[in-house]
């Protein structure tokens, strides 16, 4: 049975160059959706990128984020997942009211995927930009690795109401595999047909209904893979106080009291997680008086 748990697995399998994940997200994903009222479509693509995000965050060789970001012009203009090398996700979509199924391409419209990699405090920062390709997440996500990173790898990724799911393979670079010899290169592409061919057989149903471990065992019962231990993904949020603080000393004190004195309140939301952050007059002061007793704000975690 389904124990439900929020999970990341990665595996190996022994003598082919090939390494696999498997992710499902319970009530990280619920959390992500909560007071949102997303409609299936835009749920659908929100959660397929968050299980992309929490797949490729794995390979993170830094303590740092990724993320994964679809903008264009149609009725799904803008999509963001984030992914920490901690496995902690947040997301967020933006929508038109009259959205109707379509493919991910004709949704977005002449969009962009754009991923990028940026480490904790934020010094270093990598992004990558290509034409949104594909029907799917999956299919974009497989034309970005392939053409940006030069890795082969395939994705099933899908969702429902209450959890998200799916399973990665990928070749290993060259660099990473054992130099013994020219014949081993040879058994490697009959072994990721072969690999490609049990994981495609994967339903929606069981990719979401069983777990981990029953998913790996239908799939790769006849080969030899090595389990990792399994990871625990989350939902947390990044915003803080102080952060909306130092947002807001960004503006200059004549706009923040531009604002105090026309609305008499400064109110942030935070459409990552619903959360609103208020800042009367007194705050508004403080902000540019004596950053130590901002500092002193409880922070939202
Ligand atoms: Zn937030």
């Amino acid at each position: 049975m389904n124990t439900s748990k929020d999970t990341l697995q990665r595996f190996l399998f022994e003598n082919i160059s090939i390494r696999g994940e498997l992710t499902q997200l319970h009530k990280s994903w619920q959390a992500v959706t909560e007071n949102h009222h997303y409609p299936p479509v835009v749920r659908d693509v929100l959660a397929q990128m968050l299980v992309a995000g929490v797949l490729l965050a794995a390979t993170l060789k830094f303590k740092g984020r990724i993320i994964l970001q679809i903008q264009g012009k149609g009725a799904l203009p803008l999509v963001v997942a984030e992914c920490t090398s901690e496995e902690a996700i947040r997301g967020l979509a933006h929508y038109s009211d009259d959205i109707k199924a379509d493919s991910l391409k004709n949704l977005v419209g002449d969009g962009q995927l754009a991923i990028t990699l940026e480490t904790e405090n934020k010094t270093e920062r990598y992004q990558s930009i290509v034409e949104l390709v594909g029907e799917t997440v999956a299919d974009a996500i497989e034309h970005y690795l392939e053409t940006s990173e030069q890795l082969s790898t395939r994705l099933w990724l899908t969702a429902n109401a209450k959890t998200a799911a799916g399973l990665l393979i990928q070749k290993l670079p060259q660099e990473s595999v054992d130099e013994e010899s020219l014949h081993q290169v040879q058994a490697d592409e009959d072994g990721w047909n072969r690999v490609e061919q049990l994981s495609a057989t994967i339903s929606d149903d069981e990719l979401l209904g069983l777990d981990v471990y029953e998913v790996i065992h239908r799939l790769y019962h006849e080969e030899d893979v090595r389990l990792f231990e399994s990871e625990p993904v989350f939902f947390r949020c990044t915003c803080s106080k102080d952060r909306v603080a130092n947002m807001l000393r960004g503006l200059g004190q004549s706009e923040v009291d531009a604002i105090i004195d026309s609305e008499k309140l400064i109110s942030i939301h935070c459409e990552f997680c619903n959360h609103q952050y208020d800042f009367d007059a007194v705050d508004a002061k403080l902000l540019f008086t004596n950053s130590l007793l901002t500092g002193n704000s409880p922070t939202q975690h």
